[in-house]
């Protein structure tokens, strides 16, 4: 490759701005790292809104970085504003079944959450991100160029960046991250590739505005309107309250153009109302996973290390799990306080995590609503009725899974992490599997148990921004701090008087890494706190 003359420097170039990209931003930005982020969008204006669904452990991350709540105002459906999935024959047509509380987007505060979900479109959320990240004096971003090109050698790594204009720059940083999708230039320069395979059928996400279709259904407020309906095979719901409103038609006909598209449409309302189409936007559900995350100074994060199908929300909330987890610990290596395993450890807790979701999804994908359509569920009489109390049960029984997904989002931890350990492990709770039931526990590698100190106050919000040690109604432990100063790794102690929440944490002593997941809990200080401490950080031999 022929380099421009002139280089930029940073600690970490980050390629791609999209949910994933831009919470690494904002993740290295909180902890003074310099990085620049490169991306060829000069506005978050997507023509189609693909995430819609901000899971709580998304959010909570966002509210520990301080912008949960821009995102929440920015949302183009206020929060709390409807918590239901309905299952119709059609959106004017009869309810077969209607599910509350999906995904924990409800906005009555609830113990185990510091966040509830948002139901925010995906180009809100990144604006948001984009407008607040540039508050961040660590953070450049550029707008409107695109990475082409990438070398590394044993002190850093150099990216060649083009702008719209043909103009290339040379940056130079200690990390490269491809954050930059599922045709990530990152990934191909690293020479990883994806394993998996890729769903024959083909989707199309079409966004149209429909001003008073709101008003002009009796399904109520929700979400996602599933249409069960023997022509076309689709979900919808609106995405502001002016008026725009997403569908998907699953299984598309090939020749699927704006006629076609606007006639689909008309039969998912079940009647005629004046709408506008917006975007048609073509997608097939993928199950892949990169072989490896990282290629010495390059690591992939969000779709471009992982593709799931979109059932059940997981595709871009994985991919900001995996900025928060990767955000620490480059900026721990940077700062000095990594040990040599703690940038290897972002795969090995990661990947399992994108396996799992891939195979939610996939399980979700079994039953859509093409398999649940029967002709019979629209007929007005005693038939109808009968097939739609059918059809509720098999509904409830298929898609209870994909509707609460709290077991997975929030039981997730890493159990098998080279920089976790304990006084007191877990016993194995084949429940803590269950994708729809979160059993807090507070084992190593788990997410910290949430609970709330007052109405405003969330546990999280006195952890610090490195490690911190939580005691649980026991003696003060001053040697974690000694032992931390000598390792320089910034470290908190956050004295909890409450021994009816020992049980809660299975430990009086819990060590919280920067993630909010758990290092380490016991009853007693260890003997040896450096070691407990050097494992945290990989830095055990
Ligand atoms: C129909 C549908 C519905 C979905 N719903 C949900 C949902 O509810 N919840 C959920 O969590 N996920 C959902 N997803 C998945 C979600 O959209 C993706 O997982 C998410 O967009 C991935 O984020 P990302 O930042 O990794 O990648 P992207 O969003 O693809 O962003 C990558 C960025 O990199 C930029 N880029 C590309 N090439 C370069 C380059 N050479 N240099 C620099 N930058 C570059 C791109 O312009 C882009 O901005 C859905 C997907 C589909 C198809």
């Amino acid at each position: 490759m022929t380099l421009p003359d002139r280089c930029f420097e940073s600690e970490v170039i980050i390629a791609g701005a999209g949910p994933v990209g831009l919470t690494l931003a904002h993740e290295l930005g909180s902890r003074d790292v310099d990085c620049v982020v490169v991306e060829p969008r000069r506005h978050a204006d997507l023509a189609s809104p693909r995430c819609k669904q901000i899971n709580p452990k998304s959010m909570e991350a966002y509210r520990k970085l301080g912008v949960a709540r821009a995102i929440r105002d920015n949302a183009g459906l206020p929060f709390g504003w409807s918590d239901a999935a309905v299952f119709c024959t059609s959106l004017t047509g009869h309810t077969i079944e209607r599910f509350d509380g999906v995904f924990a987007l409800s906005d009555v505060q609830r113990d185990d959450l510091a966040e509830p979900a948002l139901w925010c479109a995906q180009n809100r959320l990144e604006e948001t991100l984009r407008n607040t990240v540039t508050g961040r004096p660590t953070v450049s971003t550029w707008w409107g160029w695109s990475l082409v090109g990438v070398e590394q050698d044993e002190t850093g790594v150099t990216a060649v960046v083009a702008g719209a204009d043909g103009e290339q720059r040379r940056v130079r940083g200690a990390y490269l991250v491809g954050a930059d999708g599922s045709h990530s230039q990152v990934r191909r320069a690293a020479g990883i590739r994806l394993a998996g395979r890729s769903h024959e059928v083909r989707n199309v996400q079409v966004i149209f505005t429909a001003p008073g279709l709101s008003e002009a259904h009796p399904q109520g407020r929700a979400v996602q309107y599933w249409v069960l309906n023997a022509e076309v095979n689709g979900l919808m719901g609106m995405l502001d309250t002016e008026g725009t409103w997403w569908a998907i038609i699953i299984d598309a006909p090939a020749d699927l153009d704006e006629r076609s598209a606007r006639d689909a449409i008309r039969t998912m309302i079940g009647e005629s109302h004046p709408i506008q189409l917006r975007s048609m936007d073509p997608w097939q559900a993928r199950m892949l996973v990169a072989d490896r995350y990282r290629h010495g100074r390059c690591f992939l994060a969000g779709d471009a290390a992982h593709q799931n199908p979109p059932w059940g929300g997981f595709g871009a909330n994985t991919g900001i799990g995996d900025a928060v987890d990767l955000g620490w610990k480059i900026a721990a290596a940077l700062h000095g306080w990594a040990g040599p395993g703690l940038l290897d450890s972002y795969e090995h807790e990661r990947r399992p995590i994108a396996l799992r979701a891939i195979a939610e999804a996939e399980h979700n994908m079994q039953v859509l609503t093409g398999e649940l359509a029967r002709p019979e569920l629209a007929d007005d009489g005693e038939t109808g009725a009968g097939a739609r109390l059918r059809s509720a049960e098999a509904i409830r029984e298929t898609k209870t899974a994909e509707l609460y997904t709290l077991g997975f989002v929030l039981g997730s931890g890493y159990p098998d992490s080279p920089l976790v350990g304990s006084a007191n492990p877990a016993p194995l709770d084949p429940a803590l599997l269950n994708p729809s039931t979160y059993r807090p526990s507070g084992a190593p590698g788990a997410r910290l148990p949430h609970r709330w100190l007052n109405r405003q106050r969330s546990l999280y919000d006195v952890l610090g921004p490195g490690f911190t040690l939580l005691e649980i109604a026991a003696a003060p432990a001053s040697e974690w701090a000694q032992a931390a100063a000598k390792r320089h790794i910034p470290f908190d102690r956050y004295r909890l008087n409450r021994p009816d929440w020992h049980s809660h944490f299975g430990g009086r002593y819990v060590l919280v890494r920067p993630d909010r997941h758990v290092a380490w809990r016991g009853d007693e200080t260890p003997l040896d706190v450096g070691a407990v401490l050097d494992k945290a950080c990989g830095a055990a031999p």
